[in-house]
């Protein structure tokens, strides 16, 4: 499928015209990069700037002076300023603290528990400034939307984004806030495989009907799907994988591998590991790959990678077994086996995963980008200009409640088809029972415990009636992009109460209102408050020495000259206690006219002092 570049400098061009003024994109949302693909003339094609590929490295860069830089640029400052770059976003949607336990320790920015509630939603902490990760990820949505508007010259207000098939409740909720604050209406979310498949099934010759693996290994995620493509109809019969598998762990890996080898003393992964990519990478072509860190020459063979990697591509061929077995299908019943995610070029897993099929592998589309493709074309098919394509998407996580005891009592089974609705009767437990507590849950354990809690509903008011004549009866309707809204009736007083899930790791529409609101009428405030604040700081950074100054220079300061250099220093704290810029500046100004040739006196008596081998304070 060819991508045509398109150069900044010769304009805009035309997009298909049957989508007006405005384009729907399909966005793939990446761990490690990013990408927008849109449709022309009925075909889809990456976004690309100048000729060059279209990956915008998913990496936002935080800078002192207040200033954001996102992409290729940001990944620059990944190894000079790791504390306020920030990678791999996308891994902490939809998590709490406790849920990365053991992941934040090798990242070079720091990781926080939420400052007003403890154990909800994680934040990012740079300088002193708090990102969730919902921020952070409405930032690179943001520069995506941007990017496509200035190439394609339309308003790029709708899209289309991949998710993980993997991806729960919370973490699809997460995607569309960071769509809706970066001012992208996210039209419908879907399974990063099953956009593969669409790209693929579009663009390739698919018999009657076709069982297909798609086999996904990006730079942090895995996922492995199996669908049957039927005329057009792509139907999801299973899915697995793993949230925390990827290029990032391979890279991980070889640093690790490294620092065994080679004695390279007390130094941090992070600086090691963009090497580590670079040799991965050397080593999809290369029986050898050596790289240089400062004057060590760090080398690792094929050998050596194949034997380091392959407990991970067990992992892989462990979900692609389950979602075999989940599918029903025998081995023998696939057709095809694609192949996705960056990590996917490694020669190794091509051929293990293979055998592990007995089929080879299709690769022909370009692994980084087949996924934005079959966005764009899930846009089309929902602009309305592809009626011989049908996406039916499936729930990757089982959905129940909580019932007596602490189970879990599933509603709607994992590997269920979206949109779907289901209803199941439940009644009360104690006499004159007037409320009931619905909590919501999603995974595959029996117990909630070990599930993740989605929220609860309450039914109140219901008439007081003896336990188990109440009719109630709970119904769960998942949309299309797997989002769950909860219904509860009591059917004999007809009592009625009805939520949208709202994750518990997520924001609540009120926050997302405000964080919105906040955002536009604080950009500039926010400018003034720094520079107030900045201003402050330095007042008072001043006034400080400054009494240090008149406290140690006392005996050879003239009274007249400690007298004035308090009444400025005074004046100063005036001023800084009024947080006025402009006053705190001209205070500053004339205490350092005022002292700046009582400072050298001091210095040139220091040097003399030294010089003649005591100290100033010896005196
Ligand atoms: P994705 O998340 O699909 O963008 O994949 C990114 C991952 O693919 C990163 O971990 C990259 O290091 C990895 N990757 C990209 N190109 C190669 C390659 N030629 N060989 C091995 N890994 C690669």
């Amino acid at each position: 499928m060819a991508r045509i570049p398109i150069n900044l400098s010769t304009g805009s061009i035309d997009v298909d015209s049957s989508q007006g003024e405005t384009v729907i994109v399909g966005i793939d949302l990446g761990t490690t990069n990013s990408l927008v693909a849109f449709i022309k003339d009925g075909e889809p094609y990456i976004l690309t700037e100048n000729g060059k590929h279209g990956l915008v490295p998913s990496i936002i860069h935080f800078g002192k002076d207040g200033d954001i830089v996102i992409g290729e640029e940001a990944k620059e400052k990944l190894s000079s300023a790791p504390e306020r770059t920030i990678y791999s976003a996308k891994r902490l949607m939809g998590k709490s603290i406790d849920d990365l336990k053991n992941y934040t320790e090798n990242l070079g920015y720091r990781i926080v528990g939420n400052v007003e509630d403890e154990g909800k939603l994680l934040q990012v902490k740079v300088g002193d400034t708090y990102y969730n990760p919902i921020q952070l990820s409405s930032k690179l949505l943001a520069e995506l939307k941007r990017k496509a508007e200035a190439l394609l010259g339309k308003t790029v207000d709708k899209a289309v984004v991949t998710v993980p098939a993997y991806f729960n409740d919370a973490q699809r909720q997460a995607t569309r806030d960071a769509g809706k604050l970066a001012g992208l209406d996210i039209l419908r979310i879907i399974n990063e495989p099953t956009a593969a498949s669409l790209a693929y099934g579009a663009g390739l010759d698919i018999e009657e009907s076709e069982n297909v693996v798609v086999y996904d290994l990006g730079g942090g995620t895995f996922d492995v799907s199996i669908l049957y493509i039927d005329k057009g109809i792509f139907e999801v019969l299973s899915t697995h994988g793993d949230t925390f598998l990827g290029g990032d762990d391979i890279d991980d890996l070889i640093v690790s591998h490294w620092k065994e080898m080679y004695d390279l003393g007390k130094v941090d992964s992070y600086l090691l590991k963009p090497l580590a990519e670079e040799a991965k990478k050397t080593l999809s072509s290369a029986d050898t790959a050596q790289v240089k860190f400062h004057d060590t020459v760090l080398e690792i063979t094929q050998e050596q990678f194949d034997q380091l990697i392959q407990p991970i591509i067990n992992k892989t061929l462990d979900s692609c077994q389950k979602a075999l077995t989940d599918s029903k299908l025998a081995k023998s019943a696939i057709d095809k086996v694609i192949f996705v995610g960056g990590s996917s070029r490694i020669p190794t897993i091509k051929k293990k995963v293979g055998q592990f099929f007995g089929k080879t592998v299709y690769d022909q589309i370009n692994p980084d980008e087949v996924v934005a493709l079959g966005a764009a074309i899930q846009a089309d098919i929902l602009a309305g200009n592809r009626k011989d394509l049908l996406l039916l998407d499936i729930t990757p996580l089982s959905l129940g409640i909580e019932t007596v005891g602490g189970l879990m009592d599933t509603i709607i089974s994992r590997n269920s088809k979206v949109p779907t609705q289901v209803g199941r009767n439940y009644t009360t437990s104690v006499d004159g029972q007037t409320k009931l507590r619905v909590t919501v849950y999603q995974g595959e354990r029996d117990m909630v415990i070990n599930n993740r809690k989605l929220g609860e509903v309450i039914l109140t008011d219901i008439p007081p009636m003896a336990a188990g004549i109440p009719k109630i009866e709970i119904q769960f309707l998942l949309d299309a992009n797997g989002v769950l809204t909860v219904k509860a009736t009591e059917e004999r007083s007809d009592t009625k109460t009805s939520i949208k899930i709202q994750s518990q790791y997520g924001i609540t529409d009120e926050e997302m209102g405000k964080m919105l609101l906040e955002s536009i009428q604080n950009a500039e405030s926010d400018l003034k408050e720094r520079s107030i604040q900045e201003a402050v700081t330095e007042g008072r950074m001043v006034y400080n020495s400054n009494i240090k100054f008149v406290k140690q220079n006392e005996s050879w300061l003239s009274d007249e000259q400690k007298e004035k250099l308090r009444e400025l220093n005074n004046l100063l704290d005036a001023a800084i206690e009024s947080k006025d810029k402009d006053a705190i500046n001209e205070k500053l100004e004339d205490l350092n006219h005022y002292s700046r040739p009582l400072a050298e006196i001091a210095l040139d008596k220091v040097v003399e002092e030294n010089l003649s081998g005591k100290s100033l304070n010896d005196e």
